[in-house]
């Protein structure tokens, strides 16, 4: 299907990094449109978890 025109695609720029309650890492984007994202970096340090792969 062809998208409409009013849709497009958002481009997300860099508003700024932020740290949650939680100590999760978050990062906050926002699109020229209005629209926004917050991508949350789960910080997993739980010792001894078994995922020795961290290249
Ligand atoms: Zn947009």
């Amino acid at each position: 299907m062809v998208p409409a025109m009013s849709e497009h695609v958002h481009v997300r720029l860099r508003r700024g990094l932020g740290v949650t309650e939680d100590g999760a890492l978050t990062e906050e984007s926002y699109c020229r449109c209005g629209a926004t994202w917050t991508k949350v970096f789960v910080l997993d340090d739980g010792p001894g978890a078994g995922t020795a792969d961290a290249g």
